[in-house]
This record gives C-alpha cells, structure tokens and sequence, in this order.
C-alpha cells in the first residue's frame, strides 16, 4: 500500500515547508489519522474552517508609498482578479483591514504614520513587503529612507523585484494563505512587534 500522507506539505501546501520545516500533525493527530479522516469524509475543524474563511476576505488596507504601489493597484482589474480571492476591498479605514502591503521605499517621516496605521489594524493581521525598497531599502541606502520595514513592523512575506510585476505579489499572497491554512501564526506572534 502507497505511504499515507501524513504531513501538509505532502497536501501540496509548500510554504509549510519553506516557512516553517519542523511544522507537522500532533503525535495525537498522527494516531487518530485526523488528515486522511477529514479528507475522506470532508470533515474539518472550526479552527481550520476559521482559517479558511479567513484567507478568503484578506482586505488589504489602502496604502501605498510610491512606484510599487502602482503596481499593486492593478492586482484589482480584471486581469490579476484578486476578487476570486474575496480581497478586492480596499478598505482606508485600518480597522477593517488585516493586511498591510507596504508598496514602496519608506522615507523616515513615513514610518510613524506606518506603524500607525499598522497598530490600528485589528488582529489577526499580516504585512506584506512589496519590493526590494519596502523589504531592505534596495538602492536607497540613504539616510532618508528605512532600510527595511521589518524594523518597524513585522512582515510576515517578502516580494522581491523592482518592481514587482502584479504576478509576484499575487504569488506572495497566495503563499500567505498557504501559511496560513497551514497553521503557520501571523508574524507578529513569531517574531514579536518592536517596540
Ligand atoms: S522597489 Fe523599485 S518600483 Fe518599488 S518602490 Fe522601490 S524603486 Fe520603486
């Protein structure tokens, strides 16, 4: 008989592998069989099922910083179609957002208005750097701009390139909800929100 799946990943849910490689089903769950369970019978858990919902309305939040965010914007048309994700709602309220996609370089002045909106935002929520600029500072190694978001607020996925091109940031989302289904916490409870 063909080895069972045993782990997410074997499910094809990648980022469990590369974000988090010791992740797996309990020794409980590895007993109980609880994955082949679900799956023949299409049970689930609410915990799961919570997740699930969860990943289909990620609205992000009405930011952007500079040429990235161009980019961004487009992931709306009807070309990219985030909407099959229920994530077209660009909310300009951060009480009704639970994603943050920092699009572009940060310049200093920029960085306390960032982090609060990022503080405004209800939990759970996630931070997407957007960039090279967004992620490190890129080119701009300059005392002007933060050489890196992630001194301000934690990311939870890095999308490379200058610019991203729409299918790179559609990529870095749907490798967020892959995290995510996968049990993988949001960043802010791995790495902890500096202070
Ligand atoms: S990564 Fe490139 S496109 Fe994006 S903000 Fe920086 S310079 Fe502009």
């Amino acid at each position: 008989m063909a080895d069972e799946p045993t782990r997410l990943r074997d499910y094809g849910l990648q980022s469990e592998r590369l974000l988090w490689p010791t992740k797996g089903p309990s020794r409980f769950e590895e007993e109980l069989g609880t994955e082949e369970l679900e799956r023949a019978l299409g049970l689930t858990t609410l915990e799961k099922a919570v997740r699930w919902a969860q990943t289909k309305s990620m609205w992000p939040d009405t930011f952007g910083l500079a040429c990235c965010a161009i980019e961004m914007m487009s992931i709306v048309s009807s070309r990219y179609d985030i909407a099959r994700f229920g994530m077209e709602a660009f909310r300009s309220s951060p009480r009704q957002a639970d994603l943050l996609i920092v699009s572009g370089r940060v310049a200093h002045k920029m960085a306390e208005p960032l982090r609060q909106i990022y503080d405004q935002m209800l939990e759970p929520k996630w931070v997407v750097a957007m960039g090279v600029c967004a992620s490190s500072g890129g080119m701009f190694n300059n005392y002007t701009i933060l050489q890196g978001v992630d001194r301000i607020v934690p990311v939870d996925i890095y999308v490379p390139f200058c610019p991203p091109r729409p299918e790179a940031l559609m990529e870095g989302i749907i490798r967020l909800h892959e995290a995510h289904l996968a049990g993988v916490p949001p960043a802010y409870e791995r790495v902890g929100v500096a202070t």
